[in-house]
């Protein structure tokens, strides 16, 4: 047991503390019931020793009292017997006057007649009394005896001790008394510390390591366990230590995996108490709300976030006792985030509130995808119903003139044809676009010669380009490139670089068609001197629908969707896209593809 313990054990010093009191008040009770004893004794002595000297001294001075001329040397002989006595005797007449003393010259002494021990021996034979003598001065203790002859009173003896130097003795007994009853104060308190301690020390290791526990230390030494009611404490203390130990262990790892499947959530988490204290929030919630988790955490929530809307929610979620659900926008400088909020109310185990929690879901790329597809479904019915209406118009112009000459006629059909055309191709390309897209109608990827696949694509397209008269050269070396494709997409790839190349190349310009072979991969590039791209629109041109001059487009019998397929069919081989270009002076498209290492047969 360590000494510091006992030191602040209140225990001890309140166990301690009662034996020195109890040993201090039985010392006095014991000292005080002595000492009144003994006084009690010592004057009872003191009085029988007196009534014995008076019975002597009855007896000596009967004769002379009776005859007074007998008690010639009578005055003499009491003063020796008082002196060998060491008391003083005196002996007084009926009347109350004093015949002899052994003290003084009872000449000088005035009538005793009244004395209280004479008044009483008067009257019962013999009587006692207590004071300070009007003769010597000093306290002193009488006793007086009736001295009678044949029956009648003849005078009275009186003995009388000074008690001053009794009361000395009594006082030296006193202090021995409680000389005695310190010593055993003291012998009893240096019994009683180590009883105390002894009693003690166990109850203090336990507050001890209650101490300890509170503070989460398990460690802490605990009393021996002996069989009295300490030893079970103990036994039971460590018991009850143990299982606790072993309860927050298990607490603590289910409150790690919660934590743990907590933070990483895609969704943000939010809780708070009922007094609107923020008790989690999880990394994602932070990022969200452009917080700081740690700092948050026992703060109020519109203290930790400055997204009112959240501490909105988690008071509607508290108050009503319902789920609720909101969207909100949270626009910055650099980003624009859509987040949906669904906040339910917290009940503890007995049903009553304890707060809310908010599930925050980022839904900005969801958001965003709906308007894609939101724009692309009107892009389509835009891109549908021009050419329709065009269709319709020119049949009702053919049928409303029955008159209408043949060769207008004709050039009606015509329009009517390139319009056809311009559907066909627009169905055509979103039905390749679905297939790119959809997992189930994907071409099977093979092993394909790149080198083999652009010659023939770009043979394909000579006769259109000698039409625009733009020249077409191809750079693409002899090694065959593997890559993993297909052969249709491949070519659309190729076509759809060479088509637009063409299509925005004036006539005279030529264009470039080159393979770039690295280490992995493998650039398929599409160079013309056209009328090249606006910065602006080259971070666009990759979406569908997009075109930097529709009428042009259209004119030039695009759908808008080329580029776009493009795109999409290098992310199905794992490739990629980019554009260099500057109006005026060309552009350059490029298709990276990584390389197979499998080599295709010739
Ligand atoms: P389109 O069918 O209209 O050609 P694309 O998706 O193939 O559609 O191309 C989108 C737009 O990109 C075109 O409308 C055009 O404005 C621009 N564009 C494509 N290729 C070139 C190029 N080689 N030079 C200049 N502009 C181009």
């Amino acid at each position: 047991m360590a000494a510091p313990s006992i030191a602040r054990s209140g225990f001890f010093w309140k166990l301690y503390g009662g034996f020195l009191a109890l040993i201090l008040v039985t010392a006095c009770l014991a000292g005080w019931r002595i000492d009144a004893q003994v006084e009690r004794n010592t004057s009872a002595a003191l009085d029988q020793s007196l009534a014995n000297t008076t019975v002597l001294l009855e007896e000596l001075a009967r004769p002379a009292v009776l005859h007074p001329p007998a008690a010639a040397d009578f005055e003499e002989r009491i003063q020796r017997l008082g002196r060998s006595l060491g008391t003083r005797l005196t002996v007084i007449a009926v009347d109350g006057v004093v015949l002899a003393d052994s003290e003084e010259d009872p000449a000088r002494m005035e009538n005793h007649g009244e004395r209280t021990e004479i008044v009483s021996a008067r009257s019962s034979g013999a009587g006692s009394g207590e004071r300070r003598s009007a003769t010597t001065g000093v306290r002193t203790r009488y006793h007086a005896r009736a001295i009678t002859s044949d029956g009648q009173l003849v005078g009275f003896v009186r003995a009388a001790l000074d008690v001053t130097s009794i009361d000395a003795q009594l006082a030296e007994g006193r202090w021995a008394i409680a000389l005695g009853a310190a010593l055993a104060a003291l012998v009893g308190l240096l019994v009683a510390w180590p009883i105390a301690r002894r009693t003690t020390a166990p109850l203090a290791q336990l507050a001890d390591a209650a101490d300890a526990i509170a503070r989460g230390r398990h460690d802490h030494p605990l009393p021996a366990e002996g069989e009295d009611e300490v030893g079970q404490l103990a036994r039971s203390f460590r018991t009850m230590s143990t299982e606790l130990e072993q309860r927050v262990a298990t607490l603590a790892a289910d409150r790690n995996k919660v934590l743990a499947i907590l933070s990483s959530m895609v969704e943000g988490v939010v809780a708070v108490d009922v007094e609107e204290r923020v008790v989690h929030m999880n990394a994602t919630a932070a990022r969200i709300l452009r917080t700081d988790a740690g700092r948050s955490v026992g703060r109020r929530v519109w203290e930790a976030t400055r997204v009112l809307e959240v501490p909105r929610i988690l008071e509607d979620a508290r108050k009503s006792g319902r789920e609720c659900r909101a969207e909100i926008r949270l626009d910055d400088a650099a980003s624009a985030t859509s987040v949906e909020l669904f906040a339910s109310p917290l009940s503890g185990a007995s049903g009553e509130n304890v707060g809310a929690v908010v599930v925050l879901h980022d839904v900005t790329e969801l958001r965003r995808l709906e308007g894609v597809r939101r724009d692309f479904v009107a892009n389509v019915s835009h891109e549908l119903k021009t050419p329709l209406t065009a269709i319709r118009g020119f049949i009702e112009t053919v049928l409303d003139d029955e008159a209408m000459p043949r060769d207008v006629e004709r050039r009606f059909l015509q329009r009517i044809r390139d319009q056809t055309g311009r559907l066909t191709a627009l169905v055509q390309d979103l039905l390749t676009l679905a297939r790119i897209e959809s997992q189930e109608a994907r071409p099977e990827l093979q092993p394909i010669d790149l080198v083999r696949s652009v010659r023939e694509t770009v043979e394909r397209f000579a006769p259109i380009a000698e039409q625009k008269r733009v020249t077409v050269t191809a750079r693409l070396g002899d090694p065959p490139l593997i890559v993993a494709a297909d052969e249709e997409g491949l070519r659309q790839i190729v076509g759809n670089l060479l088509d637009n190349a063409i299509k925005y190349t004036p006539a005279k310009g030529s264009v470039e068609v080159r393979l770039v072979a690295h280490e992995r991969e493998v650039q398929v590039e599409v160079a013309d001197t056209g009328i090249g791209l606006e910065p602006r629109d080259l971070e666009r041109i990759f979406e569908r629908f997009y075109r930097v001059d529709k009428a042009r487009s259209r004119d030039l019998g695009g759908t808008g969707l080329g580029l776009a397929i493009v795109k999409h069919l290098a992310l199905t081989y794992s490739g990629s896209v980019s554009v260099d270009s500057a109006p005026g002076r060309g552009s350059t498209f490029r298709v990276h593809l990584p390389l197979c290492s499998v080599t295709a047969d010739p």
